[in-house]
């Protein structure tokens, strides 16, 4: 039989758990070429591969170091930026390790369609997955993402969708362990639609249910694993207005009746969400008194750097403005992990949404 040896569970457990330890979570910067590209056309900068490196450069060295190292347990890069270096030369994987912040890594290669359906996907990337692995290994990756995406509305998400998302997040979970990566599982909902919270909960429930009783059929060991899903949120467009304890209290709800304790933490995307929605709902759900086995925290990619990339506007006499953007969002974040954030973060641009139709990361 070909398993995981107890030295591969304990490497791979023992990751898990460092990226959530108490107050850490993780910076999402894992934008495709195209998708930076969409970010950087809104400050007016090129997209060519100085500025993608001179961008996060700027995000991996923010000021104080220590506080960057004391709410940040992993970063997820794209694979162009795992090949690159600091100013100074240093790969990036390695200036992040000195810090103590563990080097993770897209692996998934976006959505595709699936036949038969109004606009539904799977997501591509299964093919040759575990050389990559192998490589990005070699390179300091410790941990993966694949994002599956399943939307609401109009007969959807079908019993295909689910089934098909559920099943490939267990294929790619499965081949990431035997290849001594992490795999973060991230099955996302979007917050497309005009659907009300109750609905949002259900489908959240049924897609999680699912991933979960996929994860097991595919022998995958959740000790090794993170979880990083939507938070259940009312629809975009939903007229029914619910407040950050409401939102707090089904997710807590659906999470704690679908993902088993063994999971080591449950790592939420931003999906769109204000800046400071995404910390206050955070906060809310490490404040409720429900027995909750898993670390809450975040792995926000839009909900930690939009302020940070306002404040750059692509000029380096900006960068410590920005860098002191990044700052204040991963401090107030680390908080909301451990239910200890006050507000004080609020204001100037970060109540601003950042939601995009249908969006593709
Ligand atoms: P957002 O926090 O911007 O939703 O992105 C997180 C992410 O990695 C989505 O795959």
């Amino acid at each position: 039989m070909v398993c995981l040896s107890n030295e591969q569970k304990a490497e791979l457990a023992q990751v898990a758990r460092a990226i959530v330890a108490p107050g850490k979570g993780i910076l999402a910067a894992d934008e495709s070429t195209g998708t930076i590209g969409k970010r950087f056309d809104g400050i007016q900068v090129e997209n060519i591969e100085e500025n993608r490196r001179a961008y996060r450069d700027l995000l991996f060295t923010a000021q104080p170091q220590e506080v960057l190292a004391q709410s940040i347990g992993g970063v997820i890069f794209f694979e162009e930026t795992l090949f690159q270096t600091t100013q100074d030369g240093t790969p990036f994987a390695k200036h992040l390790e000195k810090l103590g912040i563990i080097p993770g890594i897209k692996v998934d290669k976006g959505v595709t369609p699936l036949m038969g359906t109004d606009g539904e996907t799977t997501t591509a990337g299964l093919d040759g997955l575990a050389e990559r692995c192998q490589k990005y290994y070699q390179a300091g990756a410790r941990f993966a993402k694949w994002r599956c995406v399943l939307k609401i509305g109009g007969g959807c998400p079908t019993p295909l969708s689910i089934d098909e998302n559920a099943h490939v997040l267990a294929r790619y979970a499965s081949i990431c362990q035997a290849n001594r990566i992490v795999p973060i599982v991230e099955p996302e909902i979007l917050m497309d639609g005009d659907h009300d919270l109750e609905v949002a909960k259900d489908v959240t429930e049924r897609v999680l249910a699912a991933v979960y009783k996929k994860l097991n059929e595919h022998h995958v060991y959740l000790e090794g694993t993170l979880l990083k899903p939507n938070m259940v949120c009312p629809g975009q467009d939903c007229p029914k207005k619910y407040t950050p304890q409401e939102i707090a209290q089904a997710t807590v709800t659906v999470l704690r009746r679908t993902v088993p304790a063994a999971v080591p933490g449950i790592t939420f995307l931003s999906g769109g969400q204000s800046e400071e929605a995404a910390t206050v709902h955070l906060n809310e759900m490490n404040k409720t008194s429900d027995l909750r086995p898993w670390a809450l925290t975040f792995s926000y990619g839009r909900a930690l750097q939009s302020s940070a990339l306002k404040a750059w506007l692509g000029k380096p006499e900006n960068v410590k403005a920005a860098q002191h953007a990044l700052i204040v969002r991963a401090k107030a974040n680390s908080e909301a992990a451990q239910g200890k954030y006050q507000g004080d973060a609020a204001g100037e641009g970060a109540d601003e949404s950042l939601y995009v139709k249908n969006y593709k990361y």
